[in-house]
């Protein structure tokens, strides 16, 4: 997929190639100021076109995109004694457990964050198992993760 659209995208900039070469002989050959009202628009560069493929996303970092790493908790989390419960639709299981910038937050089934401040990195370090993948957006590795 990647490489044929590439090579679609590359297909206006041999043609325009093939034009600027038609259009340079074609200058040689005919007395200044004839024809010229026929070019048209001019051939747009091509470096724009391959700037515009790709999507925006895998561009540019976008907001939601974490410096972190997750994991599931699918039991409930009892801290201090207490069971954590989300703060907006009060579950209490099914949890991903996120870790970035040395804050860990709790991210219910329903897509509701909160800062749990009795956790923190080193406790992620301990009860985490190495990384099973890499993603490059938050989204990605919330699909990879069931959520
Ligand atoms: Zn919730």
């Amino acid at each position: 997929m990647f490489h044929r659209i590439r090579r679609r995208a590359m297909e206006p900039t041999e043609a325009q190639r093939q034009f600027a070469e038609l259009h340079a002989q074609m200058m040689g050959q005919v007395p200044p100021g004839f024809g010229e009202p026929t070019y048209g628009p001019e051939p747009t560069p091509p470096v724009a076109v391959v700037d515009n493929f790709l999507p925006p996303d895998l561009r540019v970092p976008s907001h939601d995109q974490l410096d972190g790493r997750m994991m599931p908790w699918a039991q409930p989390l009892v801290l201090d004694g207490e069971m954590v419960a989300c703060a907006e639709c009060g579950s209490y299981r099914d949890w991903l457990v996120l870790s970035t910038r040395d804050e860990i937050w709790l991210r219910c089934r329903a897509g509701h964050q909160q800062q749990e401040t009795r956790l923190d990195t080193a406790w992620y370090n301990r009860t985490s198992g190495p990384a099973d993948a890499t993603h490059a957006t938050f989204e990605d590795c919330l699909r990879h993760l069931g959520h």
